[in-house]
């Protein structure tokens, strides 16, 4: 019989928009003994995480959980039970992931209206504002944090046309819940989406997220309670029942409320890893947190200018916690990062669409956001573009990090 050997994972320094290194806190959660999902002492788990997340989305909604499933399956369950077929949706994109909401409002049976944005930019608040008006939407879909281009999307005033004009707003804040502000309540957004992989240096495979009042009369009512555990006549069948079973928030806050009703196990473990990733956060302190993201982004920029490497994007809507350098002339970007891999421990992203192949992206988020990550990214780099033949003043790239640190 052919024998396995013991898992033995190489520590890396992981340096990409997610997933990023995990604290060893949370690592050790992990490894804690499982308990039924309706022990009493697993129910409080569950509560105490729900505060924790309240504090991060800064909301008072009731309900503030997370959905079993990487990021993409709290978007999808936003989407799915904010969504009605024939809905009328807009959804404003500037990236790879605003298409992805398109792709998923498509899916849910919306008439769904696009509005883009060259790539490397963001909207202006009037041009969202403006559509809407044209477009009369049920529901606006846009993300804040675009880390295919390495955007952050201003949403002030956005959520309070959304009223004015009695649209839902839901948001992907998946890339920069914990690295950014995300303001919930002060920004009126009724559904919001985070990532555990990201800023909050979990391991993927939990979406947290939070709506408000607006956004749960809505999927109240396109709720049905499943065949299995109805009591009375909450059946009803002519409604346009919310068309995802695991993804209908109606039937999970039912397990997240007092009512305890049962719809998929919990994950257990991954609960475990998101409180002791939340009380890292909280410990920190929100502020803090965001000012630590500030810091290592001002490090990295400045030692990747000192090297001359040219910036992409817009600089006046920059995310802190992604980089996008552009590959020099005459560079393979893959080949640099393969060797930033082996030689040296260090992972780098690449990008997609028209991006692959143009621009590494470069992550500073959560736990990998340290000085001694960001000045091994920059040594390393300098040493793989003088091997790959690029012409650098060496040295410097880490001598203007050294700077911004001493300065701080
Ligand atoms: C990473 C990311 C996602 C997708 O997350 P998964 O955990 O891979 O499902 C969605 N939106 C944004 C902005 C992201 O950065």
């Amino acid at each position: 019989m052919k024998r396995f050997e013991d898992l033995s994972p190489s520590l890396r320094c992981i340096m990409t928009p997610g997933p990023v290194e995990v604290d060893p806190r949370v690592l050790r959660a992990m490894s804690f003994p499982v308990l039924g999902q309706f022990d009493p002492e697993f129910t409080s788990i569950m509560n105490e995480t729900m505060g924790m997340l309240r504090e991060l989305f800064a909301t008072s909604n009731q309900w503030a959980y997370p959905v079993d499933g990487t990021s993409r399956s709290g978007i999808e369950a936003a989407m799915v039970s904010l969504i009605a077929p024939g809905d009328r949706v807009l959804i404003p994109i500037y990236g790879r992931f605003g298409h992805l909401l398109h792709e998923i409002a498509e899916r849910c049976g919306a008439e769904v209206h696009t509005m883009e944005k060259t790539w490397g930019s963001v909207f202006d608040k009037e041009e969202i504002i403006a559509e809407m008006r044209r477009v009369k939407p049920d529901v606006v879909a846009m993300v804040h944090g675009e880390t295919s281009t390495g955007r952050l999307q201003p949403l002030e005033g956005i959520g309070q046309a959304c009223r004015e004009m009695d649209a839902l707003l839901i948001v992907d804040a998946v890339a920069t819940i914990g690295g950014v502000p995300v303001e919930t309540d002060a920004w009126q957004l009724d559904a919001v989406i985070g990532g555990t992989q990201k800023c909050l240096s979990v391991p993927s495979g939990m979406a947290p997220i939070t709506y408000n009042k607006r956004a749960e009369e809505k999927l109240l009512s396109r709720k049905r309670v499943e065949r299995g555990l109805r009591t009375g006549d909450d059946g009803a069948d002519d409604i346009a029942v919310v068309r995802s079973n695991y993804f209908d928030l109606g039937m999970l806050q039912d397990y997240w409320s007092p009512l305890r009703l049962n719809h998929h196990t919990e994950m257990t473990s991954m609960l475990y890893a998101l409180r002791e990733g939340l009380r890292l956060v909280l410990e920190e302190g929100l502020e803090a947190r965001f000012a630590r993201h500030r810091l290592h982004e001002r490090a990295l920029v400045a030692g990747l200018e000192a090297m001359g490497l040219e910036q992409y994007g817009d600089p006046g809507c920059k995310m802190p916690m992604v980089t996008c350098v552009a590959i020099p002339d005459g560079v393979d970007g893959e080949s640099v990062r393969t060797m930033l891999l082996d030689s040296f421990g260090i992972e780098i992203a690449s990008s997609f669409g028209p991006l692959k192949g143009k621009i590494w992206r470069i992550g500073t988020m959560g736990f990998s956001c340290r000085g001694n990550n960001v000045l091994r990214v920059l040594g390393a780099l300098e040493a793989a573009l003088l091997r790959h033949g690029c012409r650098l003043p060496a040295g410097l790239g880490v001598q203007a990090a050294l700077d911004v640190y001493e300065q701080a």
